[in-house]
């Protein structure tokens, strides 16, 4: 499963991409098709399906600390954010690799669609 997921490949370096951060076990990417002037997507380097299975807390930790600190650098820690892990079916999960969507730069609507 791991060998064809995309975010695994792109985590592990087999699809080259230009790392916003990283630390030992995330590494955060500009989403490819941006939905905010920020859109950066912060993965874990091993593989978890999504929310549902994580089961490391060590590895959300730093997915969640990675998300602030990719916040802080992207220049929108002071204007406000949002994160963002859509989970399942009707979480609207797209890609079966757990991932955080760090998003910000406008004013974002409540609730989301
Ligand atoms: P989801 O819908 O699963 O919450 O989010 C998946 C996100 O991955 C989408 O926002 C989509 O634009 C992004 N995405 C899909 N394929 C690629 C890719 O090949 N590279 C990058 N950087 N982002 C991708
Ligand atoms: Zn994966």
């Amino acid at each position: 499963m791991t060998e064809k997921c995309l975010f695994c490949r792109i985590a592990n370096g087999e699809i080259p991409t230009k790392f916003v951060a990283e630390t030992g076990e995330a590494v955060a990417f500009r989403d490819i098709d941006p939905k905010s002037p920020v859109h950066v997507l912060v993965v874990p380097r091993q593989h978890v399906t999504s929310l549902a299975s994580a089961e490391d807390e060590e590895v959300l930790g730093q997915l969640m600390m990675l998300a602030a600190k990719v916040a802080r650098s992207e220049g929108i820690s002071e204007s406000g954010y949002r994160v963002i892990a859509n989970t399942g079916p009707d979480g609207g999960q797209s890609v079966d690799h757990l991932h955080l969507h760090v998003m910000g730069g406008r004013r974002m609507t409540w609730p989301p669609g």
